[in-house]
């Protein structure tokens, strides 16, 4: 059995240490005994929609989702939409998040154009929200740092990741946090989020290898070290919001 992740825009769209979800999850995958490839795409190369089972997306400036989403208008949001109908799994944090929606305005400037892939919309919002972001989801705690100006709104088609206990979250007025929808999460916890909250690296490992895999059963690893890591950083996040 093996993983395959495409790292995508890692030059544009990767801040606040984004980059430590792509080790997060190939990690967890060798200390099973899963080998992991990682592979990028740049702005202007063609994404290959057969290969990947993973992709993740980070966050980033306003310039830089300003490119990616030019990028995404063309052939490689076709061949995006093609590997996500196929099965492909993604994580998507802040500014990738608000890129796989329907659009996200900015301030100022037009709006930039979304992928459409997740049932959300996103409008610049007038209060930037920075700080810690704690939050309760169905399968565990989820903490991260959250830095963004836009606030994001979920369709019908898309559901919460978590409710806010800490911090802001999607917006700041409905106490939700992130997205799921099929095999597509969202979340506005960057960190990296997926080391301290290895409930959502197992959920999404699982959902990649079950791409090409049949039966697929990960391990249990010993977490006391990641979960000492979150509950610490929750207790940050409530007694210091
Ligand atoms: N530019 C977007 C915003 O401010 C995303 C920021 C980010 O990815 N941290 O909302």
């Amino acid at each position: 059995m093996d993983l395959r992740v495409c790292h995508i825009y890692p030059d544009l769209m990767c801040i606040y240490g984004d980059r430590g979800n792509v080790i997060a999850l190939t990690q967890r995958a060798r200390w099973r005994g899963i080998d992991a490839e990682v592979r990028e795409l740049h702005e202007g190369e063609a994404l290959e929609p057969e290969w990947a089972d993973l992709y993740f997306f980070g966050g980033g400036q306003d310039l830089g989702q300003d490119v990616v989403s030019r990028d995404l208008q063309g052939p490689n949001g076709a061949a995006l939409r093609r590997a996500l109908a196929s099965g492909a799994a993604v994580l998507s944090v802040c500014g990738g998040y608000q890129l796989l929606g329907r659009e996200y305005v900015p301030a100022e400037g037009p709006s930039i154009a979304g992928l459409g892939a997740l049932d959300v919309t996103t409008r610049a919002g007038k209060v930037r929200f920075v700080g810690n972001l704690l939050a309760e989801a169905p399968q565990g705690t989820l903490i991260g740092f959250e830095n963004h100006s836009g606030y994001t709104y979920l369709g019908p088609a898309a559901r919460p990741l978590a409710r806010v206990i800490v911090g802001h979250g999607n917006n700041g007025q409905d106490k939700t946090e992130g997205a799921v929808q099929g095999r597509i999460v969202g979340t506005y916890c960057h960190g990296s989020v997926l080391p301290k909250n290895p409930w959502l690296a197992d959920m999404l490992l699982l959902w990649a290898l079950e791409r090409r895999h049949d039966a697929v059963r990960l391990e249990p690893l010993d977490d006391a070290m990641e979960l000492a890591a979150q509950r610490s950083a929750a207790e940050v996040a409530r007694t210091r919001p």
